[in-house]
């Protein structure tokens, strides 16, 4: 398995890790947009949105409920942050590994 995000979330490649439990993993982005833009992932190697089954609402659960309580640690929840997935190439999916990015800590210019 060569996919760079289930290799962070083993802790074979380096990372500043913001949160972690059995299911899921928050790190650092390492090219921020955002004083705070924390990437959340869970362990499973999953590479998308499209790939996502019934059987896989607990975590996607347990991956979007990460964010207020990151978003509480970062001292960013009062003023606002964004929740994104990224999901193919109009989007600019990079990674084949699903995540959502936290973003915050700066005004954030609307996407729509
Ligand atoms: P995407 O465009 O796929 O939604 O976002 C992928 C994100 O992963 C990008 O923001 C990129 O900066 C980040 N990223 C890619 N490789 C690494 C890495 O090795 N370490 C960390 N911390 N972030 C990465
Ligand atoms: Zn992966």
């Amino acid at each position: 398995m060569t996919c760079i995000f289930c290799r962070i979330a083993r802790g074979e490649v380096p990372s500043q890790v913001v949160y972690q439990d059995e299911e899921i993993f928050a790190f650092r982005d390492v090219n921020p947009q955002a004083p705070t833009h924390v990437l959340i992932i869970p362990r499973k190697h999953i590479a998308g949105l499209q790939e996502l089954s019934p059987d896989d609402s607990a975590l996607v659960a347990r991956l979007i409920l990460a964010a207020p309580r990151i978003a509480e640690a970062e001292d960013i929840a009062a003023r606002g942050y964004r929740l994104v997935a990224n999901m193919g190439p109009d989007a600019g999916q990079v990674v084949q590994h699903l995540h959502f990015h936290l973003l915050g800590g700066r005004p954030l210019r609307a996407l729509c």
